[in-house]
């Protein structure tokens, strides 16, 4: 299964992704994740992120490809990977086709602005092993500690309420035309958000027919 996930920026693309990962022992590979560790270790892609990652705006799309080649040659990718925010434009989807990175399934979480605005308020994350987590609908086991490694969750700081807003406005005008662009090679699926991550998934799993 090559999977990608496709949603607004906390339509639940992470949580999802790390649920469908278990379930079908394939890799997720968040290109968010990677760009947060490089930043944190100060690499040189990492410091060329940062800046445009704190506004809400869109790393180029050559970066983008090198970190995904990198890390789509890794062995556990063999069996089928989970993309989690990746490709985010039209021309990066066109790149990973030149590449020859197969895709199969392109799974649209679709969540409406509003409730997104309201969730990414409450969302939490791992800074060391890039879990997340949210106070109110997937809370930690021990409240603002991660259940995987044991670290401080923190709030990223792109989770602010206007960049949050940016963020959106980025994922309308630059990445939602990925559905047209799925849809017309006959691989888009899309599922509405459920009440529950449970729900969704279950629907997700419907879309997916696993
Ligand atoms: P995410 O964790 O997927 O929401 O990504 C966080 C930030 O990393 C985004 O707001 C972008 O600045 C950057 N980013 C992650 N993936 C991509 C991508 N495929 N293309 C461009 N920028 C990306």
């Amino acid at each position: 299964m090559r999977l990608i996930l496709l949603g607004a920026p906390g339509a639940g693309k992470g949580t999802q992704a790390e649920i469908l990962s278990e379930m079908l022992s394939i890799p997720t590979i968040s290109t968010g994740n990677i760009l947060r560790a490089a930043v944190k270790e100060g690499t040189p892609v990492g410091l060329k992120a940062k800046a445009l990652m704190d506004e809400g705006k869109l790393v180029s799309d050559d970066v983008i490809m090198g970190i995904l080649e990198e890390r789509l040659q890794k062995d556990d990718c063999k069996n089928g990977y989970i993309l989690d925010g990746v490709p985010r434009t039209i021309p990066q989807a066109k790149a990973m086709k030149e590449m020859g990175i197969a895709v199969d399934t392109a799974l649209s979480i679709e969540v409406e602005d509003e409730v997104i605005v309201e969730r990414m308020g409450g969302r939490r994350t791992c800074p060391k092993c890039g879990n997340t987590f949210h106070v109110v609908y997937h809370p930690p086991k021990t409240e603002g500690v991660c259940d995987f490694c044991g670290s401080a969750l923190t709030v990223r700081k792109d989770d602010k309420a206007e960049t949050v807003k940016a963020r959106l406005a980025t994922y309308h005008a630059d990445t939602e035309p990925l559905k047209a662009f799925y849809e017309a090679e006959g691989k888009l699926r899309s599922v509405d958000n459920q009440p529950t991550i449970e729900l969704t998934t279950a629907e997700i799993k419907k879309a997916l027919g696993i």
